[in-house]
């Protein structure tokens, strides 16, 4: 690509976010809290916020704020509790509209997706009419309001869908994007975080204009390898496709807790109850991976993690569960602190063609009791667990999963 000039538009790419999701949702099915401030979460001493209606936002609220701080901003707001189960249907809804246009879908979240549809749209107009017609969709299907930004990359269309949320339908022009992206605080680009703003602010970058002084050199050497792409978006660049491969996703449940938790049974407990309920997210995602991840936080920020990659692709609970509890005990082994917080997660997601099919075969009878388990839970509710170590646990329904 030559310097100077925006991305070649050789793709459509749109970028759609439901507003407020959650917040959203519990607007439209309770009458009692439309236009009123609403924030959904715990409401409990390190309960965070999960969503918050655009309402609350106006008070300062925002969501991962802690929920005392929320509270402090909007003392009127009204505090519901997270209901996944609901906000999944609708999902569910919103991602098979995606799907009846394009197969090219890169879920980011529960409630947003890249779509490629540069085949179905050759131009940008066309691209536009389409995304039109999907927030119609959603709409009747949902009644819930999405903003879609349009434009010639990831980048861009991201960027765009933020600019006239909620209920905004935003395209980038190639030739609209310098100048639109100019003025922009260079945290608008992903991966500018406060310690990078903070190198480029001491050179005297503000704003995405002036990194394109900058030299490109001089970018990589304050920046590393983060330098090159930087300066690409600046130019409004952005070459990475739309991946709807499972390679690049990872599914997670973490818990923080009320108080910090040093008893090892107790973390075990935990750790099966994550553990079975991760199991039941992948396996409803139809996925299985190899790496399993454990996740740990003492006090308000050191977090740590520790992987072990499997030999064969899983997404059987007590796979999964064996191997987050050794990683558990080998990091409890060295390190008896107490811990604020604990997720385990499944990444590396192989397709089925690549599975071990002997090993396939031989988890069979786990698979089976998985699926009855799935089943018990999606009918009845987790109280109908009674798998070992979950049984112990008093207070198994306490959590809703948390993404
Ligand atoms: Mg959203």
């Amino acid at each position: 690509m030559s310097s100077g000039t925006p991305e070649s538009p050789s793709r459509r790419i749109l970028h759609v976010d439901m507003d407020a999701f959650y917040a959203s949702v519990e607007q439209r099915d309770d009458p009692n809290l439309c236009g009123k401030p609403v924030l959904v979460g715990f409401d409990g001493p390190r309960g965070v916020v999960a969503a918050a209606s655009y309402e609350a936002r106006a008070f300062g609220c925002s969501s991962a704020q802690p929920m005392s701080i929320a509270k402090r901003h909007c003392p009127n707001a009204v505090i519901v509790p997270v209901n996944m189960a609901r906000y999944h249907e609708a999902s569910d809804q919103v991602f098979s509209i995606f799907a009846k246009h394009t197969d090219l879908i890169e879920p980011l979240s529960i409630d947003e997706a890249f779509l490629d549809v540069s085949r179905i749209c050759p131009s940008i107009d066309d691209a536009t009419e389409l995304a039109r017609r999907i927030k119609t969709e959603i709409k009747d299907a949902t009644r819930l309001n999405a903003s879609i930004g349009v434009a010639t990359n990831k980048f861009l269309a991201k960027l765009a869908s933020d600019l006239e949320k909620p209920d905004g339908l935003t395209t980038m022009r190639p030739e609209q994007v310098l100048e639109v992206l100019g003025p922009l605080p260079i945290e608008r680009i992903p991966g500018i975080g406060p310690a990078v703003a903070k190198k480029l602010h001491a050179i005297g970058v503000r704003s995405i204009a002036e990194i394109r002084e900058v030299d490109v050199r001089v970018m990589k050497s304050k920046l590393g390898r983060l330098g090159g792409a930087v300066a690409d978006r600046a130019w409004g660049r952005d070459d990475r496709p739309v991946t709807t491969d499972r390679a690049s996703r990872s599914v997670s449940c973490e818990e923080t807790f009320q108080t910090d938790v040093a008893d090892r049974a107790e973390l075990r407990r935990e750790l099966a109850l994550m553990s079975e309920r991760l199991g039941r997210r992948v396996r409803k995602a139809g996925l299985q991976g190899r790496r399993i991840t454990l996740k740990i936080r003492c006090g308000e920020f050191e977090t740590s993690t520790r992987s072990r990659t499997m030999p064969t692709p899983v997404d059987r609970t007590d796979l999964i569960h064996e191997a987050a509890e050794e990683l558990l005990d080998s990091w409890l082994q060295h390190d008896g602190r107490p811990i604020r917080l604990l997720g385990v997660g499944v990444s590396r997601f192989e397709t089925d063609a690549q599975l071990d099919l002997f090993a396939q075969e031989a988890g069979d009878k786990q698979r089976r009791v998985d699926r009855v388990t799935d089943e018990l839970v999606s009918r009845f509710g987790r109280e109908a667990l009674r798998r070992g170590a979950s049984l112990r646990a008093p207070e198994i329904a306490r959590d809703e999963d948390q993404e």
